[in-house]
């Protein structure tokens, strides 16, 4: 039988293709190609300013400094997310405030963050994990009343949306990610999503050294800028994946509907389904919560020898030992360390077949039903 991975990138032969021609063509960093990718991207988010970056991460990082966050600012975030989401907050000097999660969504809870907010808070950095949309009509409230920044880490969700709109079509500064695990990939790489009050040439130095080209050959540089920009090779291949964005979405809609029928046969106790959202998620991930008495670690470990990949997207944050040294500790987050301790994410990506949910369903009540 063969292995079936959590995920797996769709690249189909046309875009295999352009990439050859590419590396072909003698220029192969940014150039061209990531013009036209942006230009795409601009008009998938309603015409809004879109630049490219060679990470979700550095994507975050740029915004968080165009935001004008620097040492002592706080940013308020969620435990329950790739820990990118606050190591990028300490990396421009601020300080990853913590709110808990709503158990249902798993997303934080818009709740709570009013009670985090202090005199030093400047933005929220809201995550949709696997794909499910914060509520932006909340979120955009609370941001309002406080007059804070939004710097929506929309890694997971290119292809979602709120209210019938696209996720990056709406709201402040919006990042994605396009990860090789994304449900649009470049291999590596991401794409910011700029607030009318921004200058795009101002993000453009940032990527690039902060530098600025003058037409007669010289240059100056007013600002420290990174390293971020995107190859002309990882757009081509992003130019590719964005045709098969709908198809993708649909494709994965489909399984995750499928898991859930399935599920619902199997009325396996105590197993905890994700919240059923077939309106605003684009089902990047499918992610399930095992009984408190099944060891995870065991029931990996009987998925793979069965020849199924899971996943852990995410352990609570704040019990890495980075964030234990600025104070957080066990118990700080009930919810996300519950979630946290007990989620996995099973298969789910465009060219699996129905068979594949099938297999993976039965096999994890085998599996529950062996460990119970
Ligand atoms: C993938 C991801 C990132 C980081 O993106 P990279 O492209 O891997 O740097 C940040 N936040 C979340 C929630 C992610 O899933």
């Amino acid at each position: 039988m063969t292995f079936l991975p959590f995920t797996r990138p769709t690249i189909d032969e046309e875009t295999i293709a352009a990439v050859g021609d590419v590396l072909r063509s003698g220029w192969i960093t940014s150039g061209p190609k990531v013009k036209e990718f942006e230009a795409k991207l601009s008009e998938y988010c309603g015409g809004r300013p879109v630049r490219a970056f060679n990470s979700g991460t550095a994507t975050m990082e740029v915004a968080l400094r165009l935001a004008g966050i620097g040492p002592g600012d706080e940013v308020i975030t969620t435990p329950l997310t790739w820990v990118a989401s606050a190591g990028v907050i300490l990396a421009v000097g601020g300080r990853p405030v913590l709110v808990d999660i709503d158990p249902v969504t798993r997303n934080i809870d818009l709740d709570l963050i009013e009670a985090a907010v202090t005199k030093k808070t400047k933005a929220i950095l809201p995550v949709d994990l696997a794909g499910l949309p914060v509520d932006r009509d909340k979120l955009y409230a609370i941001a309002t009343r406080h007059k804070l920044r939004v710097i929506e880490d929309a890694a997971q969700a290119f292809g979602s949306h709120w209210q019938g709109k696209r996720i990056g079509m709406l709201g402040d500064f919006v990042s994605f990610s396009f990860h090789a695990n994304k449900n649009i990939t470049t291999g590596e790489g991401g794409a910011l999503v700029l607030p009318a009050d921004i200058d795009p040439a101002l993000a453009e130095r940032l990527r690039f050294q902060g530098v600025t080209r003058h037409p007669d050959g010289g240059m100056d540089v007013d600002v420290l800028g990174g390293k971020f920009n995107l190859t002309d090779i990882a757009a081509t291949i992003g130019l590719g994946q964005l045709k098969q964005l709908e198809a993708f979405t649909r494709r994965r809609c489909e399984l995750a509907l499928r898991y859930f029928e399935n599920f619902d046969k199997l009325a396996i106790t105590d197993l905890l389904l994700p919240l059923r959202d077939f309106r605003n998620s684009n089902w990047h991930m499918y992610q399930v919560l095992l009984p408190t008495a099944v060891d995870r670690g065991a029931f990996i470990a009987a998925m793979k020898a069965r020849g199924i990949g899971i996943g852990v997207h995410y352990p609570a944050l704040h019990l890495f030992s980075l964030f234990r040294h600025q104070g957080f500790k066990e118990g700080d987050f009930p919810q996300a360390e519950r979630v946290g301790g007990q989620t996995v994410t099973l298969p789910l990506f465009p060219a699996m077949v129905e068979a594949d949910v099938d297999r993976v369903s039965c096999t994890v009540a085998d599996v529950l039903k062996s460990a119970a």
